[in-house]
């Protein structure tokens, strides 16, 4: 069942989601070559409970990490581990915030050090993959107009578009209704009210779009070992243009001042 969210509630989600924006700007300033992924997750958990909020993958069905770390091949739900990360590494860093019973969930992928020049423009390109799907999140929309234009974008640039792992509604819940796939076709799926609140969450591999599950029951990988990028986004279906609820302001100025 789907639920649009009153004002008051569009707040705390806001809430929720900002928390995550300035999770991630911390786990940006510290992400370097040789820092570890389990690093990392403790810097969120910290920065989150000094906030007076929960870690929101924490405990959801077992996972027991901050963050999902998912570096180069790997897509999404990579665990946190002791593996350096090394120069010319991507990792796509996926967090989630429980504030006042609400959840906020945003994703970035960052550069360790330098990357070359194909990696850095798979990320720019699921950076506008997310933009052009938030871009049709508006009232009288269909979902699968958000997933129509994230796949046309993403396979203008020979992508491929992850099948198995869609966006999805947020609340009260981590993962509510209805899914959110990056793939479709245009006027079919949900009609989209003023009020739904979805997180919209691209994942583009710059080969295959073919993943493979790790035995450890949560790691997804790229079948054929080449990278893979994801941005995502908490955003507010309104009339006219989608208001985006999480930020990635302070990251942004934390990555520009490393430059
Ligand atoms: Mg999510």
């Amino acid at each position: 069942m789907v639920n649009l969210k009153t004002a008051e509630e569009i707040n705390l989600i806001r809430q929720s989601s900002l928390l995550v924006g300035k999770t991630l700007a911390e786990v940006a300033a510290a992400i370097a070559p040789g820092v570890t992924t389990l690093q990392l997750d403790a810097i969120a958990e910290t920065f989150i409970r000094d906030h007076g909020a929960e870690p929101g993958f924490k405990g959801y069905n077992g996972f027991k990490h901050t963050l999902c770390t998912s570096v180069n091949d790997v897509v999404v739900h990579g665990i946190p581990n002791q593996t350096p990360l090394l120069e010319g590494d991507i990792v796509s860093v996926d967090c989630g915030v429980k504030w006042n019973g609400f959840f906020g969930d945003s994703a970035y992928t960052f550069a360790v050090g330098t990357i070359n020049n194909e990696v850095r423009r798979l990320l720019e390109v699921t950076r506008e993959c997310l933009h052009a799907g938030i871009a049709q999140a508006v009232q009288g929309h269909r979902t699968g107009d958000i997933g129509f234009a994230v796949q046309q974008h993403a396979e203008q640039h020979g992508y491929g578009v992850v099948r198995e792992l869609v966006g999805h509604g947020v609340g009260r819940n981590l993962h509510e209704a209805p899914e959110v796939p990056n793939f479709g076709k245009r006027g079919t799926g949900l009609l989209m009210k003023e009020g739904l609140v979805l997180a919209i969450a691209p994942m583009i591999n710059m080969g295959t779009r073919n993943v493979k599950q790790h035995r450890d029951g949560w790691t997804v990988s790229t079948a054929d070992g080449k990278p893979s990028a994801h941005f995502e986004h908490t955003v507010v279906v309104r009339e006219g243009k989608a208001e985006v609820l999480s930020s990635f302001e302070w990251i942004e100025k934390i990555l520009a001042g490393k430059e």
